[in-house]
């Protein structure tokens, strides 16, 4: 196996797709996760923290049960999933166990990540387990995540726990090469995309993929996002031979997301947090012009309110569009919806979100 030294992140995200871990009937490739594991093991050894965020729960229940009768689509995937977790975790574990590396096992909910209270208290999980050198496996917990409460795949949820745990690098891995250039059109790859670069989207094919939920879509829609925050992404071929320990070497292979100037704290919970909002605010021309103004720190006035969309809490993130219902930021409401009605377009009241608190997208 290739030899690292001096790796390129101190704590990283890998996501590994169901299509990269399983075969043709979902049946798990132990040569592919012999691999992954090992290599893991390379870089925990070399100091690196590493989140190991696995799909292939259902495709590995494909492989055990046969459904005696058609189900619909929740209850089967309830049935694979519950079932293929456990063949999941436990060779992952046989695996781990090979170079002494103990692992845990986190099943979690698009709605552990809406509260900023419980957000903390899942940090704090996986810090912990980091500080004693134990691997957490992370898998969304399909048994009981149904219609709204469903991350739109894994990615989602890997792009999630890579933003709320500080990570410099988040690593996808899939079983293609990375973004092809459709318009070379020639099958080359996309080296790097560059945060500052806009409709990258005209480059890829939204296929999806073949047994997991995730697309290529997504997959860049999230790396672009966790660029501008501050975190490098890659996607690569996760069967290539010694892939993680390539891109933590320095190598250029696959597609490099490059990233931005970093956000942290509170910035970062509400810049991922798209979709999990509790109310909505329209401001007018002014407060939008004020709150696009990215060199200068302005918070969300009452003043600039011209409506109040939906109801929400104080502590509740909210939507903040503009007077064409263009989405132009994401912030934490310091007062309820009802208080805001009170106060929308009055001066000397203070702000409806703080500017430590805010996003723009
Ligand atoms: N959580 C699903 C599984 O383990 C996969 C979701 C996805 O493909 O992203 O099978």
């Amino acid at each position: 196996m290739k030899q690292l030294h001096n790796p390129r992140y101190k704590k990283i995200v890998v996501k590994v797709g169901t299509n990269v871990i399983t075969g043709k009937n979902g049946a798990l490739d132990m040569a592919v996760l012999g691999s992954l594991t090992a290599q893991i093991a390379v870089l925990q050894q070399q100091g690196v923290q590493v989140i190991l965020v696995s799909s292939g729960a259902v495709g590995a229940g494909r492989s055990i049960v046969k459904l005696s009768e058609p189900l619909p689509p929740v209850a089967a995937r309830q049935v694979l999933s519950s079932t293929g977790q456990i063949k999941l975790i436990s060779t992952y574990n046989t695996l781990f166990e090979e170079h002494q590396q103990i692992i845990a096992q986190i099943l979690v909910t698009k709605s552990d990540f809406s509260d900023r209270l419980h957000y903390l208290n899942m940090k704090t999980c996986f810090t912990s387990l980091l500080q004693q050198n134990i691997l957490p496996i992370v898998n969304e917990n399909d048994a009981v995540s149904v219609t709204e409460l469903m991350f739109t795949d894994n990615d989602e949820l890997s792009g999630l726990i890579a933003s709320m745990m500080d990570v410099d690098g988040y690593i996808i891995l899939s079983h293609v090469d990375g973004l092809f250039d459709m318009k070379a059109g020639d099958g080359s790859i996309i080296p790097v995309i560059d945060p500052s670069m806009k409709h990258f989207h005209q480059y890829i094919s939204p296929g999806k993929s073949e047994f997991g939920r995730g697309g290529m879509l997504t997959k860049c829609h999230i790396a672009h996002k966790l660029s501008r925050l501050g975190i490098t992404v890659h996607i690569a071929n996760g069967r290539t031979p010694d892939i993680l320990l390539s891109l933590l070497g320095g190598e250029q292979t696959g597609t490099t997301f490059l990233p931005q100037k970093p956000t942290h704290g509170p910035k970062r919970w509400i810049a991922t947090s798209e979709g999990m909002e509790k109310g909505a605010v329209t401001v007018n021309q002014g407060a939008v012009t004020a709150l696009m103004a990215g060199e200068r720190a302005n918070s969300l006035l009452p003043v600039g309110v011209v409506s109040v969309d939906s109801s929400f809490m104080k502590g509740d993130i909210i939507k903040i569009c503009s007077i064409d219902g263009t989405v132009i930021g994401y912030g934490m409401a310091q007062c309820s919806s009802e208080k805001t009605l009170s106060i929308m377009g009055q001066n000397n009241q203070k702000p409806l979100v703080h500017y430590d608190y805010l996003f723009i997208t």
